[in-house]
């Protein structure tokens, strides 16, 4: 099953991907993790997009679908592709479509994660990643363990994301709102649209997600 992970920042997509992947053996491609991934490793694309990435705007749509194009075309995935943060404009989900039919490859569905914006500031602010790993943990919800080991993989370097202050939270919100939330209309207008509340625990969101995938 091939799906698409829609909803604002800090609605809980990168933590649902994760749970699909290990229970159904499925591929996450989340462009912001790519992007955090070229930034590090110091490549020209990296240094061009770090200074938008921290003020919490979008990167061009050439860029994130170059970046899908060549996850898609390099990798198969039996279990399936998770679509994390990508596509977040209406340029971007066309492309994504038609590169998707170019391989011949199935979109499922795609599952809209509802989370009110106080939600949203309340989980982003308090938001730390196991740096080995990148399980995700919230400093009132989910703490780091008291002994300083990442409950997944036993990693002790934790990091919190340079756009995850309110500042820059600001402009990802408004970014949502104006360029990505249309999405919502676009795949419900194709058929393919799933809505499920993103608040709540975690499993009680994956819960949601499975029975929606099942519908
Ligand atoms: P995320 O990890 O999905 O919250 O993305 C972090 C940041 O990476 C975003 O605020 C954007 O600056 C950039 N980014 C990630 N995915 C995309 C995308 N599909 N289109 C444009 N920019 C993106």
């Amino acid at each position: 099953m091939n799906i698409i992970l829609l909803g604002p920042p800090g609605a809980g997509k990168g933590t649902q991907a994760r749970i699909l992947v290990d229970e159904h053996d499925m591929v996450q491609l989340s462009t912001g993790d790519m992007l955090r991934e070229a930034r590090t490793s110091g490549t020209e694309m990296g240094k061009k997009v770090a200074a938008v990435m921290d003020a919490g705007n979008l990167v061009t749509d050439e860029i994130v679908i170059g970046l899908i194009r060549e996850k898609l075309e390099g990798g198969e995935s039996s279990g399936g592709f998770i679509f994390d943060g990508f596509p977040r404009t209406l340029a971007q989900a066309d492309a994504l479509g038609a590169l998707l039919a170019e391989l011949d490859i199935r979109l499922e569905a795609v599952v809209e994660m509802q989370v009110d914006d106080d939600a949203l500031v309340a989980r982003i602010t308090a938001r730390s990643t196991c740096g080995d790993c990148g399980e995700v943990y919230n400093d009132q919800t989910k703490p780091i363990p008291a002994d300083g080991k990442c409950s997944n993989c036993g990693g002790t370097e934790f990091k919190r994301r340079a756009d995850d202050n309110e500042e820059s939270l600001k402009t990802r919100l408004m970014a949502y709102y104006k360029q990505t939330s249309p999405l919502i209309g676009y795949y419900h207008a194709k058929g393919n649209l799933r809505s499920v509340n993103g608040l709540g625990e975690i499993d009680d969101v994956a819960g949601g997600i499975k029975g929606a995938l099942d519908a």
